[in-house]
């Protein structure tokens, strides 16, 4: 395939001052040649592929120095998008970097899309769209673990069980055709059912089995969402700050949507926290009336975890018991503050109200309780059949949209042959979980969908 050479600012990975223009296409090479010079005058088409060169980027009709870069030079196809890629190391700031991308642009090079350049790694066969999207997570994980997942995910490793899975449901559609085509035995219907039932379910288990792990892949991805309730003046800022602090925010790309209530992302014993404070609601209104308010009735609801904040100094109100009946369903650590005040809550209705729940004392004033409190959070994420970062996780709603139907139309193929459905039309129900599949790997994807994901992505990647 033949494109034109595309360049963008494109950050490192983690935290540094060092940003990066990439270039990749035919003339990355030719174009970086123009705006580069080396002290010995060296000519970048006449080094080796995959060498890191010293420089300056200048203006070219003046000679004027920019920049002071490192220049690292990748011949195709031994390269991220199998093209010439190009990439420019500025230590300078915002202002430089963007001079510098300029230059190029001025040079012959066009402004990468979003994605543009996973997109070419995708079209050129660098990897398939299942990796092409894992790239994506990558750049949004915002764990450690998360990130193995992303990771694991790249590497193939989801790619290569739905291969398997296709390749034992083509094999299946192989066979049931031969059966029907060249019956050997008097039997040869009752055979093929059998054996598509057989297969049939083995891949089905295997769907189900994906299905299973994708709750988890979600949580890793976006955080648990955790919502932070009490009455006023409990300390639920108070704690909302604690977490923040002892644990290192988590800094997330989301935009900054209006919003009413307060959202911090920590990671908790290695558990991504996305931590809801709903006392951005004003606090003068009676909580349960604002509980009523739509939105913060929405946040309760897509709630994974609930931190419900009691006084240790007040007795129970009656607006603590209705909120125990608002969460009554849901994960809820129940959490007692200001224990560095005498107690006038009564402990045993507590733990009646909490229905073995976990109950957590603490003093944010004085920093006490806080370990506990996070110990409790990482035990019940971890109760979960969460054992190892290397398990096979789903954590893409468009796989897990796929998958879902795959598992769907598997089923119908169980169900036309228990119906007694001539064995032709099941086989189409058979066919299009193979397609569906492959549409996770991007066998059999429109145009219009590979545009739209790698619009996605962020610039530069
Ligand atoms: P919110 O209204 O539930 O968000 O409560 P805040 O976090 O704003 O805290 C209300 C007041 O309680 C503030 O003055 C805090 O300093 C205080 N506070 C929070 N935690 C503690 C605690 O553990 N002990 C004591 N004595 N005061 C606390
Ligand atoms: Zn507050």
């Amino acid at each position: 395939m033949e494109f034109d050479t595309i360049a963008a600012i494109s950050t490192p990975m983690g935290e540094g001052a060092i940003a990066i223009v990439r270039l990749s296409g035919d003339d990355a090479i030719a174009i970086a040649d123009k705006v580069y010079r080396s002290p010995s005058s060296k000519r970048l088409r006449d080094v080796q592929s995959h060498t890191i060169h010293y420089g300056n980027i200048v203006e070219p009709e003046t000679d004027q120095k920019v920049e002071e870069v490192m220049v690292s030079l990748m011949k195709g196809p031994r390269t991220f998008t199998r093209e010439d890629v190009v990439e420019i190391n500025c230590h300078g700031g915002l202002v430089t970097v963007n001079r510098v991308l300029q230059l190029v642009l001025q040079n012959g090079a066009r402004l990468a899309d979003p994605g543009e350049f996973t997109k070419r790694a995708f079209l050129n066969g660098r990897i398939d769209l299942s990796q092409a999207e894992a790239v994506m997570d990558l750049i949004r994980a915002k764990t450690d673990r998360a990130m193995n997942v992303a990771l694991g995910q790249m590497e193939g490793r989801l790619s290569k069980l739905i291969k398997k899975l296709r390749q034992e449901i083509l094999e299946t559609l192989a066979h049931v055709e031969v059966n029907i085509d060249y019956p050997e035995y008097d039997d040869v219907e009752e055979m093929t059912h059998r054996m598509l039932v057989e297969k049939a379910t083995v891949v089905k288990k295997e769907i189900d089995n994906l299905l299973v792990t994708s709750g988890q892949g979600k949580i890793l991805r976006e955080g648990l969402s955790t919502v932070i309730i009490g009455r006023p003046n409990v300390g639920k800022s108070s704690l909302l700050n604690s977490l923040v602090h002892e644990n290192k925010a988590i800094v997330t790309e989301i935009p900054g949507t209006t919003r009413d209530v307060i959202e911090e992302y920590v990671n908790v014993r290695g558990v991504p926290l996305r931590l809801v404070d709903t006392a951005g609601i004003r606090e003068t209104e009676d909580i349960v009336e604002r509980i009523g308010v739509e939105r913060s009735r929405k946040v309760l609801k897509e709630a994974d975890l609930i931190l419900l904040v009691l006084n240790h100094h007040e007795e129970l109100t009656i607006e603590d018991i209705k909120l125990f009946e608002v969460i009554k369903d849901m994960d809820v650590i129940v959490i007692i503050n200001k224990t560095d005040l005498s107690r006038k809550i009564d402990i045993e209705k507590v733990k009646e109200y909490a229905k073995g729940r976990p109950i957590v004392t603490t003093s944010l004033l004085e920093e006490k309780g806080i370990d506990e409190l996070e110990d409790s959070i990482g035990a019940l994420f971890f109760k979960g059949n969460i054992q190892s970062h290397d398990l096979t996780y789903v954590s893409n709603s468009r796989h897990i949209a796929l998958l879902t139907s795959a598992s769907k139309a598997i089923d119908e193929v169980l169900q036309g042959i228990e119906a007694g459905i001539p064995i032709d039309i099941v086989q189409i129900d058979l066919t299009r979980c193979w397609e569906l599949l492959g549409e996770i790997i991007g066998d059999s994807v429109h145009e219009s969908l590979i545009d739209q994901l790698f619009s996605q992505f962020c610039l530069g990647k």
